[in-house]
């Protein structure tokens, strides 16, 4: 890849605050690891994204879309090529009883204008620290509901630039997962369908979902929340319990006491602590019980 190349591109597609180089990653992910990325661009309008996809294609570039990070792990030796970061692209309008909002929106001012325009639907979402370009590719759900209940539908674009909106149905989503995953697509934004509600009622939902998960999972501790997905007819914090691996570490990562779903980075973890961590529970879970844990969190980057 000729980098000078495209570099001279960018900066005519980007004001030099939005470019970085040789950004460490583990300022921008909730597990608090993950070494450079060799471009790092944050787009403040959506021509932006398509120009810089473009330009990454037409010069074999490997990029990665990210929304807030958390649900995801860059190892140790980054990101050969370009992160973009969405989370500036966060407009978000309210129309009667339906939101729009751009995908780097986070979920909680999604859920948040919900309840100013007594719109009910999103309290599920309040406490999930991610973007909705984030949660519509991974299905995100909390206690019961997910993104699929919810959406109307979302623009996308693909990897050429071409821009599609795609309704609910069209968007494929499945448990932790979307056409966005499969089809290599981009959200840029995406209109939710409420119910009109009251205010307090949706207040207090919220509030008691938060104190939920502040009750029983680490979030003291950096993570990128479940580890992984629950498999069929079990519960993958159950079953590592089970296993008895609650508070089993490798190097700074943790099986969370608290949540044995959760891995943390308790004490400096690296990437690679991480990943071995994830290893070993998925060897040990299977050995015990003959289930194979699959992670819910994307891992990119170089070891
Ligand atoms: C403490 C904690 C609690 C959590 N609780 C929950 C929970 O209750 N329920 C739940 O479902 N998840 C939960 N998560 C996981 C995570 O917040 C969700 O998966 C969230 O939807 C990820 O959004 P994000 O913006 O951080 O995505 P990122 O982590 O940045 O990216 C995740 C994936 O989505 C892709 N992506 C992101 N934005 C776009 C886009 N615009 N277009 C195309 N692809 C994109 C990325 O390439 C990556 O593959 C939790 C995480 C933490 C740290």
């Amino acid at each position: 890849m000729d980098l000078d190349a495209v570099i001279y591109e960018l900066e005519k597609i980007f004001d030099k605050k939005n470019i970085n180089y040789n950004e460490p990653m583990k300022n921008h992910t909730s597990f608090r690891v993950g070494g450079p990325a060799d471009i790092f661009i944050i787009p403040e309008k959506t021509w932006q994204v398509i120009s810089a996809i473009k330009l990454f294609k037409e010069h074999n570039i490997p990029f990665f879309i990210m929304g807030n990070g958390t649900n995801i792990v860059v190892r140790d030796g980054g990101f050969k090529g370009a992160v973009i970061k969405l989370t500036s692209l966060n407009n978000i309008s309210v129309e009667g009883n339906k939101i729009k909002a751009q995908s780097g929106a986070f979920l909680s001012n999604v859920s948040m204008e919900a309840l100013k325009n007594s719109l009910k639907g999103m309290e599920f979402a309040s406490g999930i620290p991610g973007t909705v370009g984030g949660a519509v590719t991974m299905n995100a759900g909390a206690y019961g509901p997910e993104i699929k209940d919810v959406i109307e539908s979302a623009v996308l674009c693909d990897y050429d630039g071409n821009l599609f909106c795609f309704n609910r149905d069209e968007l494929e989503l499945s448990y932790r997962h979307s056409i966005v995953q499969s089809g290599n697509y981009i959200v840029l934004e995406a209109v939710f369908a409420l119910e009109k509600g009251d205010s307090t009622a949706i207040r207090s939902r919220m509030e008691e979902l938060n104190r939920r998960r502040a009750d029983k999972q680490p979030l003291n501790y950096p993570s990128a929340g479940s580890t992984f997905k629950r498999p069929e007819g079990y519960f993958a914090g159950k079953l590592i319990e089970d296993a008895g691996l609650k508070g089993y570490s490798i190097g700074g990562a943790k099986v969370s006491e608290k949540h044995a779903g959760f891995i943390i980075n308790y004490n400096n973890a690296t990437a690679k602590d991480i990943i071995e961590l994830i290893k070993k529970v998925q060897e040990i879970v299977n050995e015990k019980f003959g289930v194979l844990l699959e992670p819910e969190i994307k891992i990119i980057g170089e070891e």
